[in-house]
This record gives structure tokens, sequence and C-alpha cells, in this order.
């Protein structure tokens, strides 16, 4: 297969009239259009106007799909306790598997491949399976909560290791190792030291198996863990085992120096959410000082209903804006570095090499965009306006290992208006009452 545009094959190479040459699930080459039509003239030609790796989705909750919009302008722990934990404990197996796919679905149609996802503690298999059904690649993994938890959500801290052991021996590696397993527990305040050094010993026990959780994403959090542990939470976290190369920590919004200095030296990534960390004014993530610290640094849309989209092109630009508005320097956090953040960052965090760049040998995940509208108009910087004017509705094709997801805008894997209707039947008879009152006796 032969995609053809002009490529952004990284954050420093653009070939104009270029083309990405795909057999198989990797990417053969990458040049001139004109010269790999004629070494390749039986290679289907599939043309758009902007070629990219496909986007990683640093943190994304895929199962919040069916939650976007009910819980609007409120706080951190006001938007969990009352609105997203009671939905979590709500939602059946069915409804479950249907807010998986309205995530999936959003993720094909918006441009981005690769997932790190945070299911949710029950029928996470059925996440696992629309993922890979759908043919995306994906970081997921079961949530463990095992105190200040609700009814539907709490499990004994033995049962939710394992669960998540039976999710690894099932999914690790599956659907042609698109889908990999990350250990995933909530957060330290609603987890237990055994439950968190079990994560690390169940992650230590399988090859690839990685560790995705949230950290310092707000004060109330970090108070609640200093009270719970007489440490600050980074620090906590790497009491119990869970810093290091193959964690990936979600918001880093407050962490001082000395947490700082630890997620550099242990190797640990980060995830920054900004939509979600404007939304609920969590606060800004000292994004800038985590890159000059040699921290990696991927992006994240969080869950559709602190964002509420899971376009990754809207969060490219806030990531940029956000740290240029924080530290009144319009020559920070520039195109390039918030581009490789949401490409070769996220890669990284996700644990897949070969991942984030066109590059012969490297894996074929690709998407195109369109530039025919007016926002693209004049178009002096392709990369500039991927960060700053593109939008995930541009995108119009979707590769990931070679296999086409969305082409000319139709996604193929699935039936995109029987998942948006299934959707809205469900929200419609959504009655959280008393999942909520369950709920709220419990926030901190
Ligand atoms: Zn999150």
């Amino acid at each position: 297969m032969r995609v053809s545009g002009t490529v952004i094959a990284d954050s420093s190479t653009v070939i104009e009239d270029g083309c990405v040459l795909i057999e198989g699930e990797t990417i053969r080459t990458v040049g001139d259009r004109e010269r790999l039509a004629e070494q390749y003239p039986d290679h289907r030609e599939l043309t758009t106007d902007i070629v990219m790796p496909g986007i990683v989705g640093g943190h994304i909750h895929s199962v919040q799909s069916l939650g976007r919009g009910i819980a609007e302008d409120c706080e951190l722990f006001d938007w969990l306790f009352d609105y997203i934990l009671p939905m979590e404990a709500t939602l059946t197996a069915d409804e479950m598997a249907a807010a998986a796919r309205l995530g999936y679905l959003e993720l094909i149609e918006t441009g981005t491949t690769t997932a790190i996802d945070h299911l949710s503690v029950a029928h996470a298999d059925r996440a696992f399976e629309a993922a890979g059904e759908m043919g995306l690649r994906g970081l997921l993994g079961k949530v463990l909560m095992d105190r200040r938890s609700p009814d539907g959500l709490l499990e004994a801290t033995a049962d939710a290791l394992a669960e998540s052991e039976r999710l690894i021996q099932k999914y690790h590696g599956s659907f042609g190792d698109r889908i990999r397993y990350a250990v995933t527990p909530r957060f330290a305040v609603s987890c237990t030291e055994a439950c968190l050094r079990g994560c690390r010993e169940l992650a230590d026990s399988y090859d690839g198996v990685r560790i995705h959780t949230h950290a310092s994403e707000n004060r109330s959090e970090i108070d609640t863990v200093e009270a719970d542990t007489g440490m600050g939470n980074i620090h906590w976290l790497d009491e119990v085992g869970l810093t290091g190369e193959d964690v990936v920590l979600a918001h880093c919004v407050w962490t001082d120096d000395s947490e700082r200095e630890l997620l550099a030296e242990t190797g640990t990534h980060v995830t920054h959410c900004p939509s979600s960390n404007m939304k609920l004014a969590s606060g800004v993530a000292p994004v800038v000082d985590y890159l000059d610290r040699g921290i990696n640094v991927a992006l994240g849309n969080d869950g559709p209903p602190c964002n509420n989209t899971l376009d990754p092109f809207t969060e490219m630009k806030q990531a940029s804006t956000l740290q240029k508005v924080d530290q009144l320097d319009p020559t920070i956090a520039d195109a390039e570095t918030i581009f490789e953040m949401a490409t070769t960052g996220g890669a990284k965090a996700a644990g897949f090499d070969r991942l984030g760049k066109l590059k012969a040998g490297w894996r074929a995940d690709v998407i195109g965009l369109s530039t025919e509208t007016t926002r693209a108009t004049p178009l002096y910087d392709p990369l500039s306006h991927l960060v700053y004017g593109a939008r995930g509705e541009d995108v119009e094709l979707t590769i990931v290992d070679g296999e086409v997801l969305m082409e000319d805008g139709e996604v193929i894997v699935a039936d995109a208006d029987a998942i948006r209707d299934e959707a809205n039947d469900i929200a419609d008879s959504l009655d959280l009452e008393e999942a909520r009152e369950n709920a709220q006796r419990l926030k901190p």
C-alpha cells in the first residue's frame, strides 16, 4: 500500500509530495511519491493531504464515554464521587462494551491509533475485546480499587490482583500483539499499600506488562495521601514500587522539586492532560520543567466526562498554549515539542518500540488528514497547522499495523451509526441515584 501526501515523518522531517510505502504491518520505506509509484506500481495508492504517524493517547478512559456531559463544572472529588464512580458502578457488561466501542470509535475517527486506556473495575474483558476487534493498538488495564470505593467497585485486594492476573494471561500480547496489559490501580487514595505493592509484583511477573495510574492531579488528592502515609504522593508511589521505566503516571500537576527529581531518576513516564486539568481546575502541570529534566512526557485526553472530547489535535493545542500563558513565554512548548509528546513521547510511555515516526522498519500506524478546509488556508507550515489549527474531524484515514480502520472518513471496522445509537439509548435509561448515595458517603 502506498499512502501519499505531504509526509510529516517526525517533528523535523517534512516530505512534500511524499509517500509512505507499507508492506504487511511495517513501513518499508518513506520517500518521494513519483519515485515510489514507479518502483511499486502494483501497490494500491491511498491519497490524502497530510500523512503523519498515528497519535498515541497517553491517558484515556474509553469506558467513561457514556459519561460525556454528566458531570460539568465541578471539583475533582465531587466529579468523581457524585458522577463518575456511580456511573462506573452501575454499567452492566453490555453497557461497558458499548461505552468502550464509543470511545474507540472516537479515537479511530480523530487519529489516535494507540491508547493507554484506564478501564473500570468490572467487565474489563468487554473493553479488551472491543479494542481488539476494532483494530486499535493499546495498553489497557482493569482498574484496582480496594478501599474508599463504593459498592460495585470495591474489591478485596486479593480478588483485584487475581482478576488482573487473569486478564494479563488472557489479553497481554493478544490481537497480534496490538493489545498489551498495564496493571492499573486507580490512584493511591483508593488503593491500599498491599494493593499497590501487589501491582508492582504482578507487573514484574510478566514480560512487557506495565503500570498505569493517576498521580498528583489535584491538591485534595495529595493532601489525602499525605494524611494517609505521611509522605508526598510521588515519594509514596516510589516507596511501594510504582515508579520506573515501565510506569505511566497521568497528570503529575502537583509535584515538588524532590518528586520531580525522583521521576527523572527513575525514568517514570508522565502523561499530561491539559484539557482535563483546565476543566477540573486542577492546575498547570510543570511540563516544560519535566522536559528540561529529561522526563518523558506523553499527551492524553483523559476521559470524555472531563474534556469532553477525545480529539488529540485540540489536546495538542491546549498543551502548547497552556504552558505559554502559564510561563508568559510564547517560545516554549513549540509545535515540534508538542508533536513529539503526542507521537514518540506516547509511544515510549506505552512501551511499543518502532512506534511514533514514519520510518523504514517501523510499525505502520499512519493517519491522513484533509487540508481542504478554510482553517487550513493558507498552509505555510504543515507541522504547526497540525498542532495549532487541525482538528480531529480533519482525519480521513486511519491505519494500524498496515490495516485500514478508516478510509475517506468512513470507519470500516465498525458500524459508527449503530455505536452512537446504542450509546444514546443507554444514556437515556441510565439511573445513577442509588450508586450515587453509595459513593457520596466515601468522599474524602
Ligand atoms: Zn484519568
